[in-house]
């Protein structure tokens, strides 16, 4: 039997989801699509234009009418695609803090998700695809072949996120760091359209005690087992 064609990848905010997926994509030579820079690029243009990411009308609109695009690697600068808004290159922009303070008032919004499905639809049931996000197993992949939910302890999140902002030579503080992963947690469990929560049958990996080897030898071998049982039965 064949190789899980499109592979679905949630969780909450630093549980190792793109790091899995990077692995992943790069093992099986499909596409790696990290949704939430979506989100974050809308995030991002509403605060260069002033305009309150808490105004559902005027969210809603960017998202519509925004030209923005995710292309290949431009640079070998440790991104995985461009980001670009407007005719700018706003890949690490979309990572700043105050993308990070705002992206899930944002995302909250029933009109911008609307906005973005299509577009998430369209690349991921072209297939070979490891798509990541919050609601891809559930919302907007619920065919997709094989769904992981990634989780570890909001403390745990935080941790690595310190460590990576440290080795990277930044300023860290590890209880902002938390307290912002809590929050972001919380606005995203909580929203009405599309919360995050795991897909009845997506596979739930808490990682809290493996490295990113472990999880994604795991998931591997997930995968292989699959390739040898069919994946979906005709009626
Ligand atoms: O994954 P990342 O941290 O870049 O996502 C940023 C934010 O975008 C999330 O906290 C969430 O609010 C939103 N998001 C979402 N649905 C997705 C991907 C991201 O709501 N599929």
């Amino acid at each position: 039997m064949s190789k899980p064609l499109i592979i679905a990848i949630d969780g909450p905010a630093a549980s190792g989801k793109s790091t899995l997926a990077r692995r992943l994509a790069r093992a099986l030579d499909y596409l790696y699509f990290d949704t939430g820079v979506l989100y974050r690029a809308v995030t991002w243009a509403a605060l260069q234009r002033g305009l309150s990411p808490a105004d559902e009308a005027a969210m809603t609109r960017l998202a519509e009418t925004l030209d923005m695009d995710v292309r290949p690697p431009s640079q070998d600068d440790g991104r995985s695609n461009d980001v670009w808004v407007d005719g700018q290159d706003v890949t690490w922009a979309v990572r700043s803090p105050e993308v990070d303070a705002w992206v899930s008032v944002v995302a909250a919004h029933p009109g911008v998700r609307r906005a973005l499905v299509d577009v998430q639809r369209r690349i991921g049931q072209a297939g070979r695809v490891v798509m990541v996000g919050r609601d891809i197993g559930t919302v907007i992949l619920p065919d997709a072949d094989l769904k992981i939910y990634l989780d570890a302890s909001a403390e745990e999140r935080a941790r690595r996120r310190y460590l990576e902002a440290k080795a990277r030579g930044q300023d860290a503080d590890y209880d902002e760091i938390l307290a912002a992963l809590r929050e972001r947690d919380r606005l995203d469990a909580s929203r009405a359209v599309a919360p995050l929560r795991p897909a009845a049958d997506a596979v739930v990996l808490q990682t809290d005690d493996l490295d990113a080897d472990q999880v994604f030898a795991k998931v591997m071998a997930l995968i292989q087992a699959r390739n040898s049982a069919p994946l979906r039965r005709l009626p």
